[in-house]
């Protein structure tokens, strides 16, 4: 072999190997844009793509016709499962593109102009790292919820009480966050969505009392947005529904709990339920927007209407063990307390419902079932009324329909 040649065949070899090295910090470069998915909102429309990492984006809009459109860096799709949206979304139509430079091009078709609002979620325990974009109609923008009064005491309006007492329903979790999860698949999120419906057509029932659902539908409400939404229907009660899970799948039982504002009770187990119910912001997926809300939930209220408002909780918390057990079984007799952001609306009685153990199989059966969901929305309808009725919050008494028995 001449001199020429191996100098052509070293020159071949540095050439691969130069190769080889661009393919290597190429891989390590690249990103992977995984699924997406989109939830609806009746106020706004989320999409969310799952992503391998803290990959870089550039986002932005354009018009005629209106466009989003989203550049992710230096990625490539590996995702198979893409959400096309519904009739009622905002979006119209989701386009996907690889680039000459590198970078994936998104382009979001949407109805009319919208503002964007974009987050990089961190991986979760049950999440991959996730780009959640938020359309908000121009107009809904510079609406916030309405301040609740300075004396944290409610001002109802002759109007309002016509209206009748409002029962705010909230459904746990939704759209991200699914919540706990069954041995079947069964997902928190729709049994709650399930009973909350039930509950509220059972409250729109009754003469003088209304129910708000704080959610609607499969999409994702941020903790202090749902206490800012309990606040601005001016509610007279606050009912959270949920459904537990532990690793032993045996544990059964329904728990009624309400706050505790002055931090830890010496109660472990339910600190370590209130942690995973707080955690539904870090699944569900909270964006910048949202952080104002915030400074809706500073304690502006005094010492004995809060003490008030405690007391209040407590008597309806005891109220729906004592409706609850004759459903089925309870895991405590007692209400618990612990610290749940969902509850922040301290001048509103509020509980937190554990309808029971969706990881035990029976219990996610019945969870399922809907004579059980009405069950429990009946009992749940049962503890109002006598709650109300023991707080004398009735000018005149309740009139039951005709369907409900008299409590
Ligand atoms: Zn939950």
């Amino acid at each position: 072999m001449g001199t020429h040649n191996r100098f052509k065949i070293k020159k071949y070899v540095c050439c691969l190997c130069a190769a080889f090295f661009v393919c290597i910090t190429t891989a390590q470069a690249s990103s992977f844009l995984g699924d997406t998915r989109i939830w609806d909102a009746p106020d706004h429309t989320r999409i969310v793509f799952d992503v391998n990492g803290a990959v870089k984006y550039t986002i932005f809009s354009l018009q005629n016709p209106e466009r989003v459109v989203i550049d992710f860096h230096n990625t490539r799709m590996s995702g198979s499962r893409h959400q096309t949206p519904n009739k009622k979304s905002f979006i119209r139509n989701v386009r996907y593109g690889q680039r000459d430079n590198g970078s994936f091009r998104v382009v979001l078709d949407i109805k009319k102009p919208m503002r964007t609002v974009s987050s990089l979620l961190a991986a979760s325990k049950m999440k991959p790292f996730r780009l959640v974009v938020d359309l908000w109609p121009h107009k809904r923008v510079a609406k916030t919820a309405s301040p609740i009064p300075p004396s944290g005491k409610k001002q109802r309006s002759r109007q309002d009480r016509k209206q009748g007492l409002v029962i705010a329903v909230d459904a746990g979790h939704g759209g991200e966050d699914p919540g706990a999860i069954g041995p079947t698949g069964l997902q928190e999120k729709w049994v709650t969505l399930k009973v909350a419906k039930r509950l509220a057509h059972l409250i729109n029932q009754q003469a003088g009392m209304r129910a708000v659902l704080i959610r609607k539908g499969d999409y994702f409400v941020p903790l202090k947005k749902r206490v800012a939404l309990v606040r601005r229907a001016n509610a007279d009660l606050m009912i959270s529904l949920h459904a537990d899970s532990v690793k032993e799948k045996w544990v059964k039982g329904s728990s009624v709990y309400t706050i505790s504002e002055r931090g830890a009770t010496g109660d472990k187990v339910a600190a370590a339920l209130a942690a995973r119910e707080n955690a539904s912001d870090l699944v569900g997926g909270v964006v910048l927007k949202h952080q104002s809300y915030g400074r809706m939930t500073r304690n502006v209220l005094g010492d004995m209407a809060r003490q008030d408002a405690f007391n209040s909780s407590q008597i309806m918390a005891e109220q729906v063990l004592h409706e609850i057990k004759r459903v089925g079984a309870l895991k405590y007799k007692r209400p618990k307390r612990a610290r749940f952001v969902v509850l922040g609306a301290l001048e509103v009685p509020s509980v937190l419902v554990e309808m029971d153990y969706i990881s035990n199989p029976s219990r996610e059966k019945k969870l399922k079932s809907k004579a059980y969901q009405q069950a429990i929305a009946r009992a749940l309808l049962k503890a109002t009324r006598k709650f109300l009725r023991r707080m004398s919050l009735l000018e005149t008494p309740i009139t039951p329909s005709k369907k409900e028995p008299a409590s």
